[in-house]
Formats: C-alpha cells, sequence, structure tokens
C-alpha cells in the first residue's frame, strides 16, 4: 500500500473538521429550506420580505454547495469509503429536494416584477439588482406554466438522441502493430494515429470510420433528429434560431458568434494551410493524408519535474501577474489546496473546485512530465480565479459563468509557456513546447470554428425544414474538411464519417467558446507580458456580478472587435514561425 505524504494531499478537513459538523450543517441547511418553503406567497410582501427571502436563499446556496461539494471531492479520493458515499447521497438528495420545495420562487418572483422594480430602486437592494435582471431578461421566452409543464415534458423526448449517442458504444476490428492486435476504440486511435509506421496510422484510420460507415443513417438520424429538437425549443419559445436561443445565456450576438468563425475559416485560415506545408516539408512526406496530420513534429524530450520543481517555476512563470497572485501560490501548496498523486481509490483526471465559503481546492494525477505541470498552471489558474471573485463578491454575485470560466486557466499556461521557452536553453525541448502549444492553438482557434460551421449548416437545414440525409451531412463535412486542410493535406473519403463521432455536435452551439476563450486568453497574456496586468485582475475579481462580455469589455479586451482574433492568429503565425526556424536549425 503507497502511503503519500500529508502535504501532497488536500486538506479536506478545513470545510468540515468531523462527521458531526456535516450532520449539522445537514440539519441548518433543512431548517432553513422549510423556512424559505413558510415564505411561499409572501415573498414580495414587503421590501424586508424580499430581502430576506435573497438573503436566506443565498446562504441556503453556500450550505447546499458546501455540502454537495465536500462530500463529493472525499469520493473523488477515497471511492470505496461507506460513509463518504452516504454523504454524498444526503447532500444531492437535499439539494434536489431544494429545487423542488422552492421551485415556486422564481415564478412568484416574476409575477410581482413591478413591486420588485420598485424595491431594487433603494440602494438597500443594490446587490439583488443583477440576480433579478437576470431573472427578468428570460420573460420573453417564457410561456405560461402549462405550456412550461408540457415543454419541460417534451424535453425528455427530445433529449433522446443526446442519450442514444452517448450510449452507443461503437465496436472496431483491431490494428495489427508488428504481428500483434491491438484495441482500437475512441482513445487508442489516437495513439495509433501516432505511430511512426504509416501502415498502422492508415489502418486505424480506415477500421475506425468503416464502423462509423456502417452505422451513417443510424447517426445521421440522431444528429438531425437533436437538431429538430434545439428548433423546436427555440421556436416554442420565441427565439429567431437555436442559434439564438443558445447563445442567449451569455447575452451574445449571433454578429459575434459569425465573427469568430469567421476570423478562423476566412480572415486567418491561410496561416493553417502554411501549417500543414510546414509539416509536411519537415516531416519529409512525399504524401500528407488526413491520417498523418497527428505525427508529432518534436523530438521525443521527456522533461520530468518534482512538485517543487514546479511551483518554483510557476512562482517565475506567473510572477508577472503579481506579488499577490504568486503568495497565493505559496498558500495553495502550504494550506495543502491540492491532492497532486494518483492512487488506487483517486479518481482520473483534475479540476479545480471548492465552494464560496472554503478556499479553492486542485484534484489532479501528478506524474511529474510537462503535462502535470501545466495542468497545475491550468487549475490553478480555475483557482485564482474563483479566489479572488469570492473574495470581491458575495456569494449571489461571485460564481463566473462558463463563457469566462477558461480564460484564467489559458492565461497561466500562456505565461508558463513563454517563461519555459524563455528559459530553456536544450532547443529539442523547444520543439516539443512549441509542437504543443500550436496543437493547442489549432484545436481551439480553427478545429472548432470548423465544427460550429458545420452545426450552423445543419441547424439551418432542418430549420428550413429541408431533407437531410446521411449523404448530404457527410458531403457538406468532407468539403469542410478539405478547405480546413487546404492542399497540402489529402482528404481520404472515409474521413467524412468524421462528422459522426464528435461529441460537440450534440451539445447546442458551444464550440465556439472554445475559440473565444482562447483568442480573450491571448489577448490578455500579450498586455501582462507587456506589463500591464491590471486590467486583467480586475477582470478576476469581477465573478458573476455583470454580464460576461460586459466584463471583459470593461478589461480591455472586447471579444466583439478584431483585435483580440488579430492577436490571437498572429501569435500562432509566431509560434508557428518560431518553431520553423529552430526546428531546422537542430535538424539541419
Ligand atoms: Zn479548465
Amino acid at each position: 500500500m503507497e502511503t503519500i505524504p500529508t502535504q501532497y494531499t488536500w486538506d479536506l478537513e478545513a470545510m468540515f473538521a468531523s462527521q458531526e459538523e456535516f450532520d449539522e450543517q445537514m440539519k441548518e441547511a433543512k431548517k432553513l429550506l422549510w423556512e424559505l418553503k413558510a415564505m411561499e406567497g409572501h415573498i414580495c410582501d414587503s421590501i424586508q420580505s424580499f430581502c430576506s427571502y435573497m438573503d436566506k436563499d443565498e446562504l441556503l446556496g453556500c450550505f447546499l454547495e458546501d455540502l454537495v461539494v465536500y462530500a463529493k471531492m472525499s469520493t473523488d479520493v477515497t471511492a470505496s469509503d461507506e460513509a463518504k458515499q452516504k454523504n454524498l447521497a444526503a447532500a444531492m438528495t437535499l439539494m434536489q429536494q431544494a429545487s423542488i420545495e422552492l421551485n415556486f420562487a422564481s415564478l412568484e418572483l416574476i409575477h410581482h416584477k413591478d413591486t420588485i422594480q420598485t424595491y431594487l430602486a433603494q440602494d438597500v437592494c443594490k446587490d439583488y439588482r443583477f440576480p433579478m435582471y437576470e431573472l427578468f431578461r428570460t420573460l420573453p421566452h417564457r410561456l405560461s406554466d402549462e405550456q412550461e409543464q408540457l415543454l419541460s415534458e417534451v424535453q425528455e423526448l427530445t433529449s433522446a438522441a443526446q442519450e442514444t449517442f452517448q450510449s452507443f458504444r461503437v465496436e472496431f476490428e483491431p490494428v495489427i502493430v508488428d504481428g500483434k492486435e491491438e484495441f482500437l476504440n475512441g482513445a487508442t486511435y489516437h495513439e495509433f494515429l501516432k505511430n511512426k509506421n504509416e501502415t498502422v496510422r492508415k489502418e486505424a484510420f480506415e477500421k475506425y470510420f468503416k464502423e462509423y460507415k456502417r452505422y451513417e443513417n443510424v447517426f445521421a438520424n440522431l444528429l438531425v433528429t437533436h437538431a429538430k429538437g434545439q428548433v423546436f425549443h427555440a421556436r416554442q419559445r420565441h427565439y429567431q434560431s437555436a442559434l439564438e436561443a443558445s447563445l442567449f445565456q451569455d447575452e451574445a450576438t449571433a454578429e459575434l458568434f459569425h465573427n469568430v468563425l469567421d476570423m478562423a475559416n476566412k480572415k486567418y485560415h491561410s496561416y493553417l494551410h502554411e501549417y500543414y506545408h510546414m509539416k509536411k516539408e519537415l516531416l519529409h512526406l512525399t504524401e500528407q493524408h488526413v491520417y498523418d496530420i497527428a505525427l508529432e513534429m518534436s523530438d521525443d524530450v521527456q522533461q520530468t519535474y518534482t512538485i517543487e520543481e514546479c511551483f518554483d517555476i510557476l512562482y517565475q512563470a506567473l510572477q508577472p501577474l503579481g506579488d499577490e497572485y504568486v503568495s497565493l501560490l505559496r498558500k495553495a501548496k502550504e494550506e495543502r489546496w491540492i491532492d497532486f498523486y494518483p492512487s488506487k481509490e483517486k479518481r482520473t483526471g483534475a479540476y479545480s473546485w471548492g465552494t464560496y465559503r472554503s478556499h479553492p481546492y486542485i484534484l489532479t494525477n501528478f506524474t511529474g512530465s510537462y503535462e502535470s505541470l501545466s495542468t497545475l498552471a491550468h487549475e490553478l489558474g480555475h483557482s485564482m480565479h474563483s479566489y479572488f471573485s469570492n473574495r470581491a463578491n458575495r456569494p449571489m454575485l461571485a460564481g463566473y459563468k462558463i463563457f469566462v470560466a477558461e480564460v484564467a486557466s489559458t492565461v497561466n499556461e500562456i505565461l508558463l509557456n513563454r517563461y519555459l521557452l524563455d528559459h530553456t536553453t536544450d532547443e529539442k525541448v523547444k520543439c516539443s513546447i512549441l509542437a504543443d502549444l500550436m496543437d493547442q492553438l489549432i484545436g481551439t482557434l480553427y478545429r472548432q470554428p470548423m465544427f460550429a460551421k458545420f452545426e450552423e449548416q445543419l441547424h439551418t437545414w432542418v430549420q428550413n425544414r429541408e431533407p437531410v440525409s446521411s449523404s448530404r451531412l457527410t458531403d457538406y463535412y468532407w468539403k469542410l474538411n478539405q478547405e480546413y486542410f487546404g492542399d497540402a493535406v489529402i482528404v481520404d473519403e472515409l474521413q467524412k464519417y468524421g462528422c459522426y463521432y464528435i461529441p460537440h455536435f450534440y451539445y447546442n452551439f458551444y464550440v465556439y467558446k472554445y475559440t473565444l476563450g482562447m483568442s480573450v486568453a491571448l489577448s490578455f497574456a500579450n498586455e501582462i507580458l507587456k506589463g500591464n496586468t491590471q486590467p486583467y485582475l480586475d477582470f478576476l475579481h469581477k465573478g458573476g456580478s455583470e454580464p460576461c462580455i460586459e466584463e471583459l469589455k470593461q478589461a480591455g479586451v472586447d471579444p466583439c472587435k478584431e483585435k483580440v482574433y488579430e492577436d490571437a492568429f498572429t501569435f500562432f503565425k509566431k509560434t508557428m514561425d518560431e518553431f520553423y526556424d529552430i526546428y531546422t536549425s537542430v535538424h539541419k
């Protein structure tokens, strides 16, 4: 049995020191829930009752968040601990119960909108202005109580396509590597594509997409049904389109969406073609097929770091964010915010979590690789964003939206990259860092907007009630891929079935957010490295106190303006040029 030194485990006792404390809070939360429930029909009786409801609801939110997050985090590190599982089940049940019991509240608030507006004009209610603004702006898209009930039942039907996609397990024939059969699935597929042997790559590609071709009518049906569901809900709720319905939550506009897409798919697209030409040249390929594009250009340089070394690097790399930021990194390590090492009972992956009243927590599966280091930088970005947001705002105004959630984590990764590039003398290591960076930039800046274009076309067909067959979908996807890769890459026909394995096509116009988040982060990083850090730090303190596009604008990074994308795509071009110079000098 491995023993991990306590200093490398997180301190969950800082949240609840004992089971008694946990149970006590369960009790208090229940009591508060019934107090709130008793206010039904009377929330808006007076300004006092309204304030009291808002404050108590906020407090209950904190209690429940503490209970659920603590219980979930405990089970994430000790999966088989029954007491922890019981805590989690109890906390989740209470959370669901609260949401059902307090379902009346938003309707009641909406029915008393005019009264509430008079309350909000008064200074004592100023904190409630934004949450109420968020609630009231949904009004034009709300239906009668009866229709809402109907729609929620229809929702169960329309979500079937997505659920079917998720539960559908495609099986693949094994790939032959050195005479041995090897297992092929979604995860190993990407490993096969890195194999130095062309036959292996080609075989994996063909065996993979052959299965999607086999079920093409099933997937086409699922995709179209999903899109029909989105279009149906959008129509019922008086949106112009499914796209508009999806953008509504972030107060983004179709113009912004198309702007993001055009930057990648048109204006700065030539850089991507340049990249594939470069890759073909450097890898000495006479033909570059789609199954060759995952081939790694960098030499195998395995850097390893201890946890202490990682932190020493991060203190330096993130120093441009200021002394306080760095001192918080130290605090994160000293106060045991982080659970570092993998263990048998622990879940995989990494995340940053925590609650309003706790300090941030990070779960990671540290192996000492370069990836572990950049994961740490990434998650610490989330943690610091939460830390500052929670410190600067009361709970109801602290939580930031997903729309801006990846900004702080990406900024940290970029700063780490820059630092390592500036402080590494080994040119091969530099190449490997730059190659990783290019992959990441292509994934977010180019690949996602291509996906978004496909998604938009599908929805347009459905919206216009045009027939959508599998061949229509796959031919369009093939054409998109040919435009995407340019003339340096041969897009083999099977690639067209690629539109059937992308889970994001079953979400709802989500992918442009990756592009936007990366562009915004690069724009911030650009300013930070020039010494202009304060607007970024101010942004980290905003939490969920304003519409997110507004938060960004005020920090000088307006996602509606081209400058943000210009910075991002120029950065990609610069990275590519830097890589080319170093690579060609190493491989003379
Ligand atoms: Zn993240």
